[in-house]
């Protein structure tokens, strides 16, 4: 009786901890894939709120991930990123300009990430190649010109815009504006310093005007007839013409056949010290394709970094183009040497 108690005793511990070690196993299972469904991410994004809280919002509406932001300038946010160190609840960091990202990257801020869906959906020259950031949306740097007073037959190159045809025509934003920094810093990459600097001084001297503060109001100095060409970011343009179709400016791609149209991204890398690093990924692996990665794009009328996903049709009104094939990361590496050239050069 007591050898048989004791069997069944056996029977049942053993019945008992199968039992349990079922329920560990699906808890530990549960554990594995379910945490993304509990989770808050932390981005710190330089790309302002309007832009990015939509897309987040549907991430959450999707995942049940809530995704917390704080925004502000890039240099400040890195700044912060670094100074709070291991102790940062931030899991994201989503900036602008590539080159806020290699700095990023640069002072160990942001983690190499293996992800196959990254490397595939994200064209190489628009990621890391460290993969510490990746590229969301590609954004394009081109001419804008008056097609009343410029024949477009005329135009051709950046570097075209420092001949002595456009003395007194070229109408510039300050380089004290990274996306300057950046074009400058690649035309190094492409031309060598020396020739890049003699381009550099060929705008200067071509200038009607003073510098601009943004190229908003470039464009609107084109429209007026204070200058006939100059070099902007598409989207301020596409801001510009969504609601007045007379807008009397058109873009044009630059160098073509040339090296390509210069672009720069907005992008994002999981902090170094993420605690939710895989969760993290997925939320980028989310933003670079499907419908998330149009809009990402076309909240603000950029190209989408994934050549799979759907252009804007006010986008994909101006055309297709040739981009620059130079990895963005240049744009980092080479910025303090394209902010002394321009400042020899008597670029303000
Ligand atoms: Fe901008």
């Amino acid at each position: 009786m007591r050898i048989i108690c004791i069997g069944s005793l056996t029977i049942m511990i053993a019945a008992v901890s199968h039992r349990l070690a079922v329920l560990i196993a699906a808890l530990s299972l549960s554990a594995a894939v379910l945490p993304a469904a509990a989770a808050t991410l932390v981005v710190y994004s330089a790309r302002n709120e309007q832009l990015i809280k939509p897309v987040f919002d549907a991430y959450t509406r999707e995942t049940g991930v809530q995704v917390k932001f704080t925004t502000g300038d890039a240099a400040v946010l890195i700044e912060r990123l670094a100074a709070e160190g291991r102790n940062s609840p931030a899991d994201v960091l989503m900036t602008v300009d590539a080159g806020e990202l290699w700095n990023a990257a640069e002072r160990g801020l942001l983690r190499p990430v293996s992800s196959a869906q990254l490397a595939k959906n994200i064209p190489a020259h628009l990621r890391d190649p460290g993969n510490r950031w990746f590229g969301l949306s590609m954004r394009a740097r081109t001419i804008a010109y008056s097609p009343a007073r410029v024949d477009a037959a005329k135009l051709g190159t950046y570097e075209g815009l420092a001949g002595p045809e456009w003395k007194g025509r070229l109408c510039l934003r300050t380089s004290k504006k990274v996306y300057n920094q950046s074009l400058v810093a690649t035309m190094i990459a492409a031309l060598g310093e020396q020739k890049a600097e003699q381009v550099v001084r060929g705008w200067v001297a071509n200038l009607a005007t003073d510098v601009f503060a943004n190229d908003t109001q470039l464009l609107e100095a084109i429209a007026a007839g204070q200058c006939d060409v100059g070099i902007v970011n598409t989207y301020y343009f596409g801001r510009i013409v969504k609601d007045r179709t007379d807008f009397p400016v058109k873009l044009f791609w630059a160098n073509q056949g040339a090296g390509g149209t210069h672009v720069n991204i907005s992008g994002a890398g999981v902090t170094q010290h993420s605690r939710q690093a895989a969760a993290a990924t997925r939320f980028l692996e989310w933003l670079s394709a499907g419908p998330a990665q149009a809009h990402f794009a076309a909240v603000n009328m950029e190209f989408p970094a994934n050549p799979a996903a759907t252009i804007d049709p006010l986008v994909q009104s101006w055309g297709p183009f040739e981009p620059s094939l130079i990895n963005v990361a240049e744009a980092g590496r080479l910025q303090p040497a394209a902010v002394r050239l321009m400042d020899r050069a008597g670029y303000r």
